[in-house]
């Protein structure tokens, strides 16, 4: 792993801070009002080889750490820009890296390095199962060639601009698992453009309009069929494979939310030294000033666990509680953030202009998904503290 050293990571957030730069909060602004994909960010991000961080470099990719991959993000989110249209290819490189066969691997990583695939998609959650991922209902059937996919699901982001597709399904039915209900799900690595080309009625999707930009939609599955070499690992250990990778996508989505975080204490801080009301800067008032230095000191906190989360991922550690707490700490902290920002700007605050109320909305989603924070909570009360099961 091309692990970088404390000047290199700097040099890299100079380096991302400068891609960002030519996309300034106008590109993201205009986006927001058309609810628009950021096709052109995502290709330059590619084409700087950055959005490749976490693939190794023998397949083409930076081969960084997860250190170096969440100080993309944040930057990202940090300009003011959404990270949420190109984070998944990083997310979803744990399970594929670690559980892939080296055919899949030589297959796409190369062409997903170099930006002629785009992996984007992740086709977990169902409206009957929501968090509870061992219920879900999508099923792949084995015939002789392959599978035959159907269901539906909910939510999957980015399948519209994506040309491979990661899939968890059922492959032995619910009531055959017995009481192992974490067993019988597999994961899939689905090429798309072949389904688009040869089967497109088998593959319906429907774009979900939601409160921010974001790229999701609802897929249904009508007897798709995928080969065998679709299967990414073993068949019925999808959702360990699965459960391997959240812990990935919680440290990056909390590198996100951190990014929002100073870029709400950042804009804050500025409006607070410039705006003058009964002759004098808002931010000489103490019910301005402090309410931006509390929720500095929160993101603060939650960055320094970001960073042990990542440290314990790239030195192969265990990292399950950390990556939990990184997403809970930082998740609360840039909405805590957001708010402040929102009250300093006073009525600006509501007007697109300022760019407030575009992150507001944005970073209020990271409480909710990938994975509610009632689910982290019980994830450490459970897990770490040793408390009763409450499911
Ligand atoms: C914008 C967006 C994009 C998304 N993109 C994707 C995607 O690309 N792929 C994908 O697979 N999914 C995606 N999701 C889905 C996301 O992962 C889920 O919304 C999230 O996991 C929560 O599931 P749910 O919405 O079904 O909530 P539910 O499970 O219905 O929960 C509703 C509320 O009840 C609480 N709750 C439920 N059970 C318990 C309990 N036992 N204890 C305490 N509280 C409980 C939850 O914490 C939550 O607050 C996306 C969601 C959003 C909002």
């Amino acid at each position: 792993m091309a692990k970088l050293n404390v000047q290199e990571r700097e040099q890299l957030r100079e380096e991302i801070r400068k891609l960002c730069a030519d996309y300034p909060n106008e590109y993201w602004r205009q986006l927001d009002i058309e609810r628009e994909y950021p096709y052109e960010f995502v290709d330059a991000l590619t084409k700087s080889g950055y959005l490749s961080a976490l693939i190794p470099e023998e397949y083409g990719g930076k081969g960084y750490g997860m250190t170096e991959a969440t100080i993309i993000l944040e930057e990202i989110n940090r300009s003011g820009g959404h990270a949420a249209g190109c984070h998944a290819q990083m997310y979803t490189m744990g399970a594929l890296l670690k559980h892939g066969s080296e055919e899949q691997k030589r297959k796409y990583l190369p062409e997903i390095a170099s930006g002629s695939l785009r992996f984007q998609a992740f086709s977990v959650t169902e409206e009957s199962a929501g968090s509870n991922t061992t219920a879900i209902e999508t099923f792949a059937e084995k015939t002789e060639e392959g599978y035959i996919v159907n269901g539906h699901k909910n939510w999957t982001s980015r399948v519209l601009q994506s040309d491979l597709l990661m899939l968890l399904a059922r492959t032995t039915p619910a009531d055959q698992v017995g009481a192992k209900k974490t067993e019988g799900l597999s994961l899939f690595l689905v090429d798309l453009r072949e389904i688009r080309e040869k089967q497109p009625e088998t593959f319906v999707v429907e774009p979900v309009r939601t409160m921010f930009n974001y790229a999701t939609n609802q897929v249904f599955y009508k007897n798709m069929k995928i080969p065998s070499e679709c299967l990414i690992g073993e068949k019925g250990k999808g959702f360990r494979y699965v459960l391997d990778g959240m812990n990935a996508e919680r440290t990056l989505l909390a590198a996100e939310a951190i990014g929002d975080g100073y870029f709400f204490i950042d804009k804050a801080t500025s409006y607070a030294n410039e705006r003058e009301v009964f002759d004098r800067k808002i931010g000489t008032n103490q019910g301005i000033q402090f309410p931006i230095a509390r929720a500095y000191a929160a993101i603060k906190a939650a960055d320094l666990m970001r960073y042990e989360a990542a440290r314990k991922y790239d030195e192969g550690e265990k990292y399950g509680e950390q990556a939990n707490l990184a997403k809970y700490l930082s998740s609360e902290a840039s909405w805590q953030a957001a708010n402040v920002c929102l009250d300093t700007h006073g009525g600006y605050g509501f007007v697109d202009q300022y760019d407030v109320e575009r992150k507001f909305r944005e970073t209020r989603m990271y409480q909710v998904a990938p994975v509610s924070n009632n689910m982290i909570l019980a994830f450490l009360g459970q897990n770490v503290l040793g408390m009763p099961r409450s499911y």
